[in-house]
């Protein structure tokens, strides 16, 4: 065996590991196994929301994945990013939306958070996305200038009022025309997506915006 392969393999242990639930066993599809895929649900819905072209959440909201993404977000369990975005891969070619993508970005965070918890998780599995779909990614170009309250702690109406003027885009030329993808980690009113896209189509001067989040809380 490789030497440098078999160090990697006993520190980013991937083959014959589900990451979704640390198990080993040979029963892995695309970093998940055949017990984590019985537990998710594929949805592949379509809700609308002002300023986008479509947004589209894969899986129905079970306690499962909402302990995942929990994980992801606030217990350092970085390397979720794989098996989520594989979860949305697939669901981009459900939908056959990747002939319409020009560039792809994601819902920022503030740096400060970053910094806090050492990555933007909806970055990260754009940047797989990116990679997987040779699309360009656009990184630190939509940003967050204000710090805001976590959204799942306000009401709706509150949500609207806490999300206005938080984005701004640094550099308005690698958007302009462009057809875009934003990736967010879970919709739950849409306020902050929408905001989002209002930015990249009004200072971005983006053509079209697509939403892609992993579930959505939304009672439809
Ligand atoms: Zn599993």
């Amino acid at each position: 065996m490789n030497f440098f392969k078999g160090i990697n393999e006993l520190l980013f242990p991937e083959g014959g590991v589900c990451l979704l639930c640390n198990v080993e066993t040979d029963d892995v599809d695309r970093y998940i196994c055949s017990y984590c895929r019985n537990n998710i649900e594929y949805l592949n819905r379509e809700i609308d929301l002002s300023y986008l072209e479509k947004t589209i959440y894969s899986l129905f909201y079970n306690e499962f994945i909402k302990e995942k993404i929990y994980l992801y977000k606030y217990e350092n369990y970085g390397y979720l990013y794989k098996p989520l975005g594989e979860i949305l891969l697939q669901t981009i070619y459900e939908k056959n939306i990747m002939k319409d993508i020009d560039i792809i970005t994601y819902v920022p965070i503030h740096r400060r958070r970053k910094a806090i918890r050492g990555y933007n998780q909806s970055e990260l599995i754009a940047g797989y996305l990116s990679k997987k779909l040779d699309i360009p990614i656009s990184k630190n170009n939509l940003i967050r200038i204000k710090w805001t309250k976590p959204q799942n702690k306000l009401n709706r109406h509150d949500r609207i009022r806490n999300i206005e003027g938080v984005f701004k885009i640094k550099d308005s030329i690698e958007f302009m025309d462009k057809e875009i993808l934003i990736i967010d980690d879970i919709i739950t009113t849409g306020s902050t997506v929408s905001e989002c896209a209002k930015v990249l189509l009004q200072e971005g001067k983006g053509r079209k915006v697509y939403a892609l989040s992993i579930t959505s809380g939304m009672k439809l």
